[in-house]
C-alpha cells in the first residue's frame, strides 16, 4: 500500500462516481498517487446500492448493468473484488394491456419463435435486423475505447485521424453506410414502422432504445440507441448483455473502489469540492468546502462539465467561447426513478405460472410508440403526463439477499419527467408523480398499491441534488448526435483535456458518455497517462 496523506497527489479525482473510480484505478496500476474525493457519504454516485427501509437495499438510480466495458472488468479484475452479474433473461419484457407478456429471451432463437406469435413475418425479420445493428455497431465500437478523433484539417494530427478512422471502415458498403447514416440521423419510430408490421413488434424495441434521452421516438437522432445497445459488454463481451448485478450495483462501484484501494488509491467520502484552483492556465489544486486545499499535479473531474466548468473554475479561466458552449449543453432532465419495497411480489397480469422469478423481474410498461411520443410532448412543456412510461425491475427476484424473506424489491425508472416544472415545483410535486408511477402499476399488476411497504420517490430535482447530476441528467448530457464523438461535451474538447492544463474530463460528459460502461473513467486516464510520460506534470504546483 502507498502512502496515505500526502502534501501534494500525483492526480487528484473529483467524485467518487464509477467513473472516477475507474480512472483513479488506472492511474495508480501505472505508479501515481492518487486520491478521490467523494461529496457523498458513499462512492458509486449514480451506481450505488442504497438502504431505503431497514434491511432493504436498492439500486436507487442505475439498475441494470447492460455495457460494462470488459476489458474494465478484466484489467482491474473486478470479479476478484466481488463483482457478479447473472444475465438478464429475459432481456426486456413488455406485458399488455390484453394479458399478453411478450418476453424478448436472450437466446436468437428462442425469442424469434416467441415473436412468431405475434407475427412470422417480424419475427423472420427480427433475425435480419439483428445481423445488420449487430454489424453496424461493430464497426462503432473499436472508438468508443479510445479518445475520438480530432477533426482538423489544419494539422498534420487532424489528418492522420482522419486516415486512422477512414481505415476502420474499410470493406463497409455504400449500402451500409447509407445505414449507418440513418441511425445516427434518424428516428427509431419511422425505422420501426418500415421493418415490423405489428405494434407489439415495435413496442419490444421501443422499450429499449430511448431511456434517459430526450425525444419522443419520431424525434430524428433517436434510432442511435439501437446500435448503442448493441455495443458488447458484460464479462464475456456479449453484444446486446443486459445483466442483473448480485448485491445491487453498489456491487460495481464498492469492486472498483477495492481494486482501486489495492492498487493505492486514497478515498476519502463526505468531501465536497468547491473550487478547482487554476494558476498560470494551469490546475493546481482543489479546495474543499472547509477552505482546506490540497495540491495535485493534475486534476480529473468526474463531474458532469457544467458543473466542473461553471461552478468549479473561475470563469477567467476558461476562454469566453468554450464557456458559451458548455452553457449549451442540453441537459434538463427528462427522467425520475421511484423505488418500493413490497410486502409481496408483484403480480403482472399474464406471467405465465411456470415463469421462474428470474423470468418475473423485468417489466416494462409502455404501450406503443404512440404513447412514448405523446408522453414526451407533454413533459417538453413542463408537464408531468399523466399516464407514465415506467421500467419495473423486481430485482429482489433476481437476488434474495436485497431484502429479507417476505420483503421485495421493486425498482423502476420513469422516461419523459421534465426537469422545469411549468407550475409548481417538484418539492411539492414530488408525491404526485409517485402515486402517478402506482396507478400506471397497478393496470399492470393490481397487488402493487396494497402491497408498498416503503416507497422512494427521485424527481429529476432529487437527482440533482443527491446525486449531483447538474439538471438531474442522468447522462452528464443529452445523448444526441450533436453531443457525442468529437463533440462531447463540446466541439474542440472532446479528447478529455480541456482550456486548463493539467484538468480532465473523467465522467460520463465525456466521450462516450453515459451508462455504467467505464470507458470514459478508463479513456481519460489513458490521456492523463500519455500526457504524464511527455513529462508535463512533473514540475508542476
Ligand atoms: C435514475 C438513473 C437510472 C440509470 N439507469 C441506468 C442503467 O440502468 N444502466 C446504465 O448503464 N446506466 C444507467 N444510468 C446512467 C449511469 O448511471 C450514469 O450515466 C453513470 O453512472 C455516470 O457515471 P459517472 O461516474 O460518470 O458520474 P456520476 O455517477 O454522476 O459520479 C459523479 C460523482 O461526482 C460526485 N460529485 C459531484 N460534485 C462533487 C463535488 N463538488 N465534490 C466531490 N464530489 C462531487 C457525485 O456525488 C458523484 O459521486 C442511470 C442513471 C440514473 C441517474
Amino acid at each position: 500500500m502507498r502512502n496515505a496523506s500526502k502534501s501534494i497527489y500525483d492526480a487528484i479525482i473529483v467524485g467518487a462516481g464509477h467513473n472516477g473510480l475507474t480512472a483513479a484505478a488506472y492511474l495508480a496500476r501505472a505508479g501515481l498517487s492518487v486520491l478521490v474525493l467523494e461529496r457523498r457519504e458513499i462512492v458509486g454516485g449514480c451506481c450505488v446500492t442504497e438502504e431505503i427501509a431497514p434491511g432493504c437495499r436498492v439500486s436507487t438510480t442505475s439498475y441494470i448493468a447492460s455495457m460494462l466495458r470488459p476489458e474494465v472488468i478484466a484489467e482491474l479484475q473486478l470479479a476478484q473484488h466481488g463483482l457478479r452479474m447473472i444475465p438478464c433473461d429475459p432481456a426486456i419484457q413488455v406485458p399488455f394491456l390484453d394479458g399478453h407478456v411478450v418476453p424478448w429471451w436472450a437466446d436468437r432463437e428462442k425469442a424469434k419463435k416467441e415473436f412468431a406469435r405475434i407475427s412470422v413475418r417480424d419475427a423472420n425479420r427480427f433475425v435480419e435486423v439483428d445481423d445488420q445493428l449487430k454489424k453496424l455497431a461493430r464497426y462503432l465500437q473499436p472508438f468508443f475505447m479510445e479518445p475520438p478523433p480530432e477533426i482538423d484539417t489544419s494539422s498534420l494530427k487532424g489528418w492522420s485521424d482522419l486516415f486512422r478512422v477512414g481505415k476502420r471502415f474499410r470493406g463497409i458498403s455504400n449500402t451500409e453506410i447509407a445505414q449507418l447514416v440513418s441511425f445516427l440521423t434518424g428516428s427509431l419510430g419511422e425505422f420501426l414502422d418500415h421493418n415490423y408490421e405489428s405494434e407489439k413488434m415495435k413496442t419490444m424495441f421501443l422499450a429499449n432504445n430511448v431511456y434517459g434521452k430526450h425525444g419522443g421516438p419520431y424525434q430524428p437522432g433517436t434510432a442511435i440507441g439501437l446500435l448503442f445497445h448493441l455495443l458488447s459488454g458484460g464479462e464475456h463481451e456479449l453484444q446486446g448483455f443486459y445483466g442483473h448485478v448480485i448485491g445491487g450495483m453498489g456491487s460495481i462501484t464498492q469492486a472498483l473502489a477495492a481494486a482501486g484501494k489495492r492498487l493505492g488509491v486514497e478515498i476519502r467520502t463526505s468531501v465536497q469540492v468547491s473550487q478547482i484552483e487554476v494558476r498560470g492556465g494551469r490546475a493546481q489544486s482543489v479546495v474543499l468546502d472547509d477552505g482546506t486545499e490540497i495540491r495535485g499535479r493534475m486534476i480529473l473531474s468526474n463531474c458532469d462539465p457544467k458543473r466542473t466548468f461553471l461552478k468549479m473554475v473561475a470563469a477567467r479561466e476558461l476562454p469566453e467561447d468554450f464557456l458559451f458552449a458548455v452553457r449549451g449543453i442540453k441537459m434538463d432532465g427528462p427522467c425520475a426513478k421511484v423505488n418500493f419495497v413490497l410486502a409481496e411480489e408483484p403480480r403482472f397480469t399474464g406471467t405465465s405460472p411456470s415463469a421462474t422469478a428470474l423470468e418475473r423481474t423485468f417489466y416494462t410498461l409502455v404501450p406503443s410508440l404512440e404513447f412514448a411520443e405523446r408522453c414526451y410532448d407533454i413533459a417538453k412543456f413542463g408537464e408531468i403526463p399523466e399516464e407514465l412510461w415506467v421500467d419495473c425491475v423486481v430485482s429482489s427476484n433476481a437476488d434474495d439477499s436485497l431484502a429479507p424473506a417476505g420483503k421485495h424489491i421493486m425498482t423502476c425508472f420513469v422516461q419523459y419527467v421534465p426537469y422545469k416544472l411549468r407550475e409548481g415545483d417538484w418539492d411539492e410535486k414530488r408525491e404526485l408523480l409517485g402515486d402517478r408511477v402506482v396507478q400506471k402499476i397497478a393496470e399492470y399488476a393490481p397487488n402493487v398499491p396494497g402491497a408498498i411497504v416503503a416507497r422512494q420517490v427521485l424527481t429529476p430535482l432529487d437527482l440533482e441534488r443527491t446525486y449531483g447530476l447538474t439538471e438531474g441528467n442522468i447522462f452528464h448530457g443529452d445523448l444526441r448526435l450533436e453531443q457525442l464523438f468529437f463533440m462531447r461535451p463540446v466541439a474542440g474538447w472532446a479528447r478529455y483535456r480541456t482550456p486548463v492544463k493539467g484538468l480532465y474530463l473523467c465522467g460520463a460528459g465525456a466521450h462516450p458518455g453515459g451508462g455504467v460502461t467505464g470507458a470514459p473513467g478508463r479513456n481519460a486516464a489513458r490521456q492523463a497517462l500519455r500526457d504524464w510520460k511527455k513529462g508535463t506534470f512533473k514540475q508542476a504546483a
